[in-house]
């Protein structure tokens, strides 16, 4: 059983996410891709962000008929800010030998992987995938990671992986990178233009009728 698990805050998600999502689980041969909103997410401002039940809301909505994503809700759970390295955790307690997860994030998260909590001990627990934008080929090794990872890791042409000596393994995966983000579409929501398709009609039915981000 190969696991996709996909954090963020996904206030609202949107096609950017879905079309990434949907492109690993190909390239991977992914059974399944869980989306997990974060309750209370460490780094951002909790301002503007609408309530876990809405985000998941929509979530629901977005992933409907798609048979290889499902929603997670774990990260609501559990009091406090939502550290990735316990919902690995959480997805990982049975021991199932044969379960393989990868922790996807886009190139922007990764770049701040030093910040999370506790990320050494993230990167080995599962496999780590990063989805790139066009360009990221012309970045030398240690400018896709991280000055503090890099040091630790080696490259391996062959599966085109990054692998350290404790069994952490991150990918890096171009998938085709639309340009959108939750900010630009909550900014347009906020200035009465149209974030048509941008996120799926069913999202944005459900944002028109909770009155989100206005
Ligand atoms: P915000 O603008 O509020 O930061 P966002 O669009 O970046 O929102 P997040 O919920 O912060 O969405 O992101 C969740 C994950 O999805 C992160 O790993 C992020 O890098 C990735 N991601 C965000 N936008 C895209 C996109 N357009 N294509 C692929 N991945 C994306
Ligand atoms: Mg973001």
């Amino acid at each position: 059983m190969k696991l996709g698990l996909f954090g963020g805050t996904f206030n609202p998600i949107h096609f950017g996410h879905l079309r990434a999502a949907q492109e690993l689980a190909e390239l991977l041969k992914l059974d399944r891709i869980f989306f997990i909103p974060a309750a209370t997410p460490p780094h951002k401002e909790t301002g503007g962000i609408v309530s876990f039940e809405h985000r998941l809301q929509m979530l629901q909505l977005a992933v409907a008929g798609n048979d290889s994503f499902s929603i997670s809700h774990v990260e609501n759970l559990r009091p406090g800010k939502s550290y990735s390295i316990d919902t690995v955790r959480h997805f990982q307690k049975d021991g199932d030998s044969k379960l393989e997860c990868f922790f996807i994030t886009g190139q922007d998260a990764f770049d701040a992987i030093t910040t999370w909590h506790d990320w050494k001990n993230l990167l080995r627990l599962c496999r780590f995938v990063v989805m790139t934008r066009p360009g990221y080929e012309n970045r030398g090794l240690h400018q896709i990671l991280p000055p503090d990872v890099a040091g630790r890791y080696i490259y391996d042409a062959g599966g085109n992986v990054f692998q350290d000596q404790e069994g952490g393994t991150i990918l890096f995966r171009r998938t085709t990178f639309l340009d959108i983000s939750s900010s630009e579409v909550r900014k347009r929501i906020q200035q009465g233009r149209s974030v048509r398709y941008l996120t799926p009609d069913s999202v944005i039915r459900y944002m028109e009728a909770n009155r989100l981000y206005q």
